[in-house]
């Protein structure tokens, strides 16, 4: 039977990707949108924190389970900045072009060598509100943040990052092989592999 699942996500972006790439399974992933379940207030500390914080909004307003993501981008040169922050990098109301723009700036000084980043996602499935163990998977996507945008494909920081072993940025690649390597993708496919299991345990 097919299982339908919202996601706690009004992220276009990310909304694209999570159906392209769950499309091939079973699952009915409605966006948050489809139930009216308003944005989340992200106040975690960490990716973790507010995944949770998102899929438990979005099953207390659906009573259905909800699977939530919560990613970023972490430049070592930053400290781990914009890490839970990449979303709201250049203040409130700001866009992905200004967010490259202050990362950019941020890092003008810094040599090719140290400018190593990585693309992080944090996937949590809560299967209620009260759910006592949501199951948490990740991903990574390791690579460096160039000198300028290039590529049209994605979103966010992607025109920004040189995929290592590629001599490509992340808006350069086809979603499909974005999919295939991004922290996003990977996961989801521990998620995929995870999910049945997890669904069969009594909570
Ligand atoms: P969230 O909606 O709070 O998880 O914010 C995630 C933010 O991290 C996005 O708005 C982007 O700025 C950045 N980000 C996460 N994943 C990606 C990606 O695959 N490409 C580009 N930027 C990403």
């Amino acid at each position: 039977m097919t299982q339908r699942i919202v996601l706690a996500s009004g992220n276009k972006g990310k909304l694209k990707e999570f159906n392209e790439i769950l499309q091939q399974f079973s699952v009915d992933v409605l966006p948050q949108s489809h139930f009216n379940v308003s944005d989340a207030d992200e106040t975690g500390l960490t990716f973790v924190e507010n995944a949770i914080i998102k899929a438990r909004h979005a099953c207390e307003i659906t009573g259905l389970p909800a699977l939530a993501d919560d990613s970023g981008l972490e430049v070592d040169a930053l400290q781990g900045a914009p890490g839970i922050y990449s979303a709201r990098f250049a203040g409130p109301g700001k866009g992905d072009q200004d967010n490259n723009r202050k990362l950019l700036d941020a890092l003008k000084e810094t040599p090719d060598a140290e400018r190593t980043a990585r693309y992080r996602c944090v996937l949590v499935f809560m299967r209620h509100a009260k759910d006592p163990m949501p199951l948490i998977c990740q991903g990574t996507l390791e690579g460096r943040i160039g000198h300028m945008p290039r590529g049209e494909n994605g979103f966010g920081y992607d025109p920004l990052f040189l995929v290592d072993a590629m001599e490509k940025t992340a808006a350069e690649l086809t979603p499909d092989i974005k999919h295939q390597i991004s922290h996003r993708g990977q996961a989801v496919q521990m998620f995929l592999q995870q999910i049945s299991g997890y669904l069969k345990n009594p909570v």
